[in-house]
């Protein structure tokens, strides 16, 4: 840290993305990413055209991109806003609906920049203990007094609320925002977004990282009343007015009018999730029941980290924790079937050389 940083940042600890190592080719199955590539609609929409432009700014209302959403969610563009990635988004939701004096709770086990937002703004965080079988207790959420933030599916446990689940917890909140993350809302689960026409204190966030196959463009949304949405819009404003470029917002717009590309896509990643899932129950692995794609394993005799190594030195790569309550568990990011198989055949490989084959 250099003398001149702000005393402010001075112990905050940063957000550490899953590796991306380039010393060999991996099978990476750590960063929740699809696959599969964009749909031919999306990489058609990339032109040469477009890229001839890059010397001006974007259009930074983004309408273009909000009326395809808009349209597609059954919502006015009014309540949709866009950002670069939702990870933005969330940033922006933090300043805006959280400060000294209403702070923030979220599930202790969840995606983990939610505790670095909340350290960056020095927002007071409450951090709600799951149960034993990783699963959240909504009443623990019930007058909450503060901003309730809450990934649907849970990362990374994959666990889903239902929709009416996350209704009680609305109506037990009326006076604070309740944040639904639903980065991976498409792999089985309900959305709750439905909600926004009867709650003026739901924000549903969104990614196109995810089932829209888009890591790479940076693109995320959310769904809200029209006040919440201009809030946002504040914050945006009052940061990074052009903070989508001119070609993801190209490509998110013709990913929303290719749907049906990430339909089947999604529906091929829980086909090769219940595949997994069998495979490695056979194997000894426990697994929580996932909506999300991903899965979040333990195995009966070797821990948590040993597989993590093993895998990676097999070329296979996972997400391990290093949070106690979570340390025997590896995430698996669900990729296609042939790249699930080469998982399977690693982890024979790592049991056989333990001993402990099936
Ligand atoms: N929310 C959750 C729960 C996530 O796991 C992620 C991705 N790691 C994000 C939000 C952010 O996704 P993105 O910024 O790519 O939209």
């Amino acid at each position: 840290m250099s003398r001149f940083m702000s005393a402010r940042f001075s112990s905050l600890e940063e957000y550490v993305p899953g590796e991306q190592p380039r010393d060999m080719q991996y099978v990476k199955l750590n960063t929740n990413e699809s696959p599969f590539p964009p749909s031919k609609e999306v990489i058609d929409a990339i032109n040469l055209e477009e890229v001839s432009k890059l010397n001006l700014y974007p259009d930074p209302t983004a309408k273009g991109l909000k009326e395809r959403l808009a349209a597609r969610y059954g919502f006015g563009v009014e309540n949709i806003f866009v950002s670069n990635g939702s990870d933005d988004i969330l940033n922006f939701a933090f300043m805006a609906f959280c400060d000294k004096n209403c702070g923030v709770a979220y599930p202790k086990i969840s995606y983990g920049f939610y505790e670095v937002y909340a350290a960056l703004y020095s927002i007071d965080a409450k951090e709600i203990a799951l149960k034993e079988d990783f699963s959240i207790d909504i009443r623990d959420y019930f007058n909450a007094g503060r901003t309730i933030v809450i990934a649907n599916p849970n990362a990374p446990t994959g666990l889903l609320l239902s929709k009416e689940d996350i209704k009680k917890i609305l109506d037990a909140n009326k006076d604070n925002i309740v944040l639904i993350d639903e980065a991976y809302i498409d792999f089985g689960g309900e959305s709750c977004v439905e909600l926004v026409h009867e709650y003026d204190n739901l924000l549903v966030v969104r990614t196109f990282s995810k089932s829209r196959c888009l890591a790479g463009a940076r693109l995320g949304f959310a769904i809200a009343s029209k006040e919440l949405i201009q809030d946002l819009e504040k914050i945006k404003f009052s940061t990074n007015p052009y903070n989508i470029n001119r070609i993801s917002l190209l490509a998110g717009e013709a990913a929303i009018d290719s749907d049906s590309y990430y339909f089947d896509r999604a529906k091929e990643i829980m086909a090769a999730r219940e595949f997994t899932v069998t495979e490695l129950k056979k194997r000894g692995f426990t697994m929580t029941d996932s909506y999300a794609n991903f899965i979040f394993a333990k195995h009966n005799k070797i821990c948590g980290e040993e597989i993590y190594l093993k895998l990676k030195s097999r070329g296979v790569l996972v997400r391990h924790f290093s949070k106690t309550e979570i340390t025997e568990y590896n995430r698996i990011t669900i990729g296609t079937k042939e790249q699930m198989q080469v998982l399977i055949n690693a982890i024979d490989d790592i049991l056989e050389k333990k001993g402990c084959a099936k």
